[in-house]
């Protein structure tokens, strides 16, 4: 027989059971956290409420021993409980279940599911009340009502498309970026197939079949976890190109797919056109008229155009990038290695012009323009152009040529004689550096002319020059002074060494059989130069002496003697 109450302390209001199965069951009872009661079926009498219930109701236990259910339940009176336990006491139903309101001892009131059943101990039935408390479940349901009200705000304001489709392809989720995007509203699109709304070039309804077959089956497949970039038909029919990443989440046994689009459109446009720009550089680079290397740090070509192969004499652009730019001999010969080292160290840019016999034998004088090329304010190699101005050499050369040569017998002028004479006086002021000059004058030149004609005259003065180089070293300046008179610079010479040159002049002259001339005779003035003298007291020196060597009866060689060396102020004390 069940006891209505129990008195000690530990158990509270619970039922007296007696054997040890019945205080097993009394301690589960009572320790029991949701909330239960023991009430009899008719009466509605308490007849045992557990610890849980009464610390949500409030009330003691010599309250609770002589109340009712109908005094807990408010909407509720006698005869209502009664026909809603009818189906229990019929045994038409094994629960009932009701949501009603629960006063509290304090008057407050609570919702709660109430869950009844009937049972029968020792012959007699009781009912067993189980109460969910609705209210902590309503406090969770707000709490992720809150929560899905947070996410659906940061999806919306998310940049990115993100939609989410069920086990079965049917759209269940769609942000803001998604709807402007694809065109289509969330009203439009949510509970619908996706792939019957938006088609993607490739994917044919086997091709998408397959796929979702394997995705429901495992939650994988080719299209999980990767980034795929495909073109998609947005709901106006224009094409948008888009990055797609999905993902798989389950939910209650299903996989959802969950999939975050971004438009691309315009970031491959910028690929295309940046590509497009690129190209159209590269092509102007491999078809300038202007020779283009490019080369990194470490001077390797990474770059050569047509221009710059024919330039070098090359082959072609992989023979050539075999080659260092820093390390190959060559270069490193001309210093052209050197100044590309210096740009790229330093970071500036430079131009140099170097004669330059390339590994293909091509002899060629260039202009060269190194530039660092620099990436985030680092030098990351160096762009290169190489112009063959060999022709312009050439013109220079001629030019130079020209202006210093005398125009008939191409021995050099008076003024190139005078600026080596002048650069020759300063050696010797600055090292000491010996020199000597010879002055020669033809014998009767005029009867030459008077008596073959001005012509001939001419033919004998380019003779006697081109015997006269012959017979001078190639350090040695021969220049037509003017008329029939020549100068000759010797350098490095001394005025003894100087008369024998002029001597071998002289005695080579005589040699020579000048055809419809005859032979030829000429005089020569020897002098030293020594510290202190002038463009102006050397000729007139030399002058002296080729006068001299006239006086003396011409066809012969003067030096002046030791005594006229010495500076003018010791001339001066030794006379
Ligand atoms: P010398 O020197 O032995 O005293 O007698 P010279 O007859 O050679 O007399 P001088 O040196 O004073 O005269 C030089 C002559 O050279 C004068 C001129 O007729 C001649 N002459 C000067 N320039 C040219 C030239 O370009 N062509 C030719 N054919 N003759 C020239
Ligand atoms: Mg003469």
């Amino acid at each position: 027989m069940m006891r209505a109450w129990v008195d000690h302390t530990e158990v509270g209001m619970g039922m007296a059971i007696a054997d040890d199965n019945g205080r097993l069951f009394e301690q589960f009872f009572d320790s029991y956290l949701q909330e239960l009661y023991i009430f009899h079926p008719t009466t509605l009498a308490f007849e045992a409420i557990n610890r849980a219930a009464r610390q949500n109701l409030g009330y003691i236990d010599e309250q609770l021993k002589r109340m009712t259910v109908a005094d807990l339940v408010p909407e509720f009176i006698l005869e209502t409980f009664e026909s809603l336990l009818q189906p229990l006491v019929r045994g038409d139903q094994e629960q009932v279940v009701i949501d009603t309101y629960i006063r509290r001892q304090d008057g407050s009131l609570y919702p709660g599911e109430v869950n009844i059943q009937l049972f029968g101990y020792n012959g007699e039935k009781h009912c067993l009340a189980l109460i969910n408390d609705l209210s902590k479940v309503e406090g969770l349901e707000d709490c992720l009502r809150e929560k899905e009200m947070t996410l659906n705000a940061v999806m919306d304001a998310a940049q990115d498309a993100v939609i989410m489709l069920d086990g079965s392809g049917n759209v269940t989720y769609w942000n803001r970026a998604a709807e402007d995007l694809f065109g289509f509203s969330r009203e439009e699109i949510l509970g619908k197939e996706l792939h019957n709304l938006i088609t993607v070039e490739g994917w044919t309804a086997e091709v998408y079949g397959r796929a979702f077959r394997e995705f429901q089956a495992s939650g994988g497949g080719v299209l999980v976890g990767n980034i795929i970039e495909v073109t998609a038909k947005k709901k106006d029919g224009r094409e948008v190109e888009v990055a797609l990443s999905l993902s798989a989440l389950k939910i209650q046994n299903s996989w959802h797919a969950i999939g975050i689009v971004r438009d691309i459109s315009q970031q491959n446009q910028s690929k295309r056109e940046l590509e497009s720009s690129r190209q159209k550089y590269l092509d102007l680079a491999e078809n300038a008229p202007i020779g283009i290397l490019a080369c990194d740090l470490e001077g390797n070509i990474t770059f050569v155009n047509q221009r710059a192969l024919d330039i070098l004499g090359s082959p072609g652009s992989e023979e050539t990038r075999k080659i260092n730019l820093l390390t190959f001999p060559l270069l490193i010969k001309h210093g052209f290695s050197r100044n590309l080292a210096e740009c790229l160290q330093k970071n500036t840019a430079s131009s140099f012009e170097l004669s330059y016999k390339s590994k293909w034998n091509r002899q060629v004088w260039l202009k060269v323009y190194t530039k660092p090329q620099i990436s985030q304010g680092a030098a990351v190699g160096a762009q290169i152009i190489i112009d063959d101005i060999s022709e312009r050499k050439q013109l220079e050369e001629k030019l130079l040529n020209l202006s210093i040569t005398d125009n008939l017998t191409e021995a050099y002028n008076r003024r190139y004689f005078i600026q080596r004479l002048e650069a020759e006086i300063d050696r010797n002021r600055r090292a000491g550096n010996p020199f000597s000059v010879i002055m020669a004058d033809i014998d009767h030149f005029k009867t030459i002319n008077d008596r073959l004609g001005h012509d001939r005259g001419d033919v004998a003065l380019k003779k006697i020059t081109s015997e006269m180089i012959r017979k001078i070293r190639k350090m040695d300046t021969l220049a037509r002074w003017g008329g029939d008179e020549f100068m000759l610079l010797t350098a490095e010479t001394t005025v003894e060494q100087a008369g024998v040159v002029a001597e071998r002049i002289r005695g080579s002259l005589c040699d020579l059989n000048i055809p419809e001339v005859g032979i030829v005779t000429a005089s020569f003035g020897v002098v030293a130069g020594y510290a202190g003298d002038t463009v102006d007291s050397i000729v007139q020196r030399v002058d002296g002496a080729l006068y001299q060597a006239k006086s003396a009866g011409r066809n012969c060689v003067k030096l002046v003697d030791a005594f006229s060396l010495q500076p003018p102020e010791q001339r001066q004390s030794g006379q």
